[in-house]
């Protein structure tokens, strides 16, 4: 499989597990063995991490396993530290990515140390914000840079612990189309019954890899119990995933290919006519009302039009969450117009 497979504990808990840890993700075919030695937790008095000890740990895994281990960082004693023991791929977590001080401080710390920097996204969904950290490392020296998809926080009440945004995934693969770009499914599933399909997805939009929590005993993990799999799942999952190659000469394939996109070339067309006619229609809306002296903003006309599409949506099968995307930009662009 050409992918970049990491996998391993949320957190280094005990030289034993780290060891046991190591083997299993190696034998489930990952090339990089990940363990969190520092932890940033979001309420005080959870397991913050061993800390410096398990870099020991980890170098172990190294030396008598033979795999590559990784751990987080998130200051310049971090750095030091990991460097001292000969831990040098490092990631930078999602709530150390939203702080330029914080990162340009690492980068700084690796100035001249060869280093590989896996950098998470921020827990907000800035695609600038992830770029501009990615840029410090490489203004430093880096040149391994390789950017960690694990989701993006969300209020509401979803079916993963952080929201995949994949259009924002998209959007940094057209940005930086030349940084490698892997998926973390653990943390955008918060289940380990809903990694497989993350998994899937990132493979299935060409991702470059993947990073997965995997624990000897994840009953009894200390940190993100519920997400991380046992090894003879991960290996299970990685032994099923699909890849699919980037493209194909087969002539029935092709030939299908392009009768669909001539299709859709096509709806794309309507949709812009269609716009194009809608925006008129509201410049003429908007001069109605400023004859007639009325304000232009009326809640319960746009009320009535999101329910109409809502429920057009629905019988047609669409996503609602892209209907009220779209519609929202469109009204937004409508009110302009008046
Ligand atoms: C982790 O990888 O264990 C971790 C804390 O990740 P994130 O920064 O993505 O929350
Ligand atoms: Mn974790």
């Amino acid at each position: 499989m050409n992918k970049l497979i990491i996998a391993g504990p949320c957190s280094a808990e005990s030289r034993a597990q780290v060891l046991l840890a190591a083997r299993a993700v190696k034998a489930a075919g990952a090339e990089i063995f990940r363990a969190g030695a520092w932890k940033p937790r979001t309420h005080p008095g959870g397991f913050q991490g061993i800390g410096e000890e398990a870099l020991d740990w980890l170098a172990e895994a190294q030396e008598t396993v033979g795999i590559e281990a990784a751990t987080e960082v998130a200051s310049a004693a971090h750095v030091r530290l990991c460097l001292e023991k000969g831990i040098r791929t490092l990631w930078i977590g999602a709530r150390t990515t939203t702080n330029p001080f914080l990162v340009q401080e690492i980068a700084d710390a690796l100035k001249g140390e060869y280093a590989r920097v896996l950098v998470k996204n921020p827990v907000n969904p800035d695609v600038d914000l992830w770029m501009g950290a990615a840029e410090r490392f490489a203004a430093s020296g880096v040149n391994d840079i390789i950017l960690v998809h694990r989701g993006f926080s969300n209020d509401l009440e979803g079916r993963y612990r952080n929201d995949p945004k994949w259009h924002v995934i998209l959007k940094v693969r057209e940005r930086m189309p030349d940084l490698p770009l892997i998926c973390d499914p653990s943390h955008i599933a918060g289940k380990r019954e809903l990694v497989r399909e993350i998994a899937q997805r990132a493979m299935d939009l060409g991702l470059d890899g993947l990073m997965i929590e995997c624990h000897p005993n994840p009953e009894e993990a200390l940190s993100d119990a519920a997400q991380q799999l046992t090894p003879s799942q991960l290996e299970k999952l990685l032994s099923g995933l699909v890849i699919r190659v980037p493209d194909s000469d087969d002539a029935a394939y092709r030939d299908r290919l392009e009768m669909l996109r001539s299709q859709i070339d096509s709806l794309d067309a309507d949709i812009i006519d269609s716009l194009a006619r809608r925006m008129e229609i509201s410049r003429l809306i908007g001069a109605l009302k400023r004859e007639n002296g009325i304000s232009i903003v009326q809640p319960a006309r746009w009320g009535r039009v999101m329910q109409d599409a809502f429920e057009r949506a629905e019988a047609s099968g669409l996503d609602q969450d892209l209907v009220n995307r779209i519609f929202s930009l469109i009204h937004e662009a409508s009110v302009k117009q008046q």
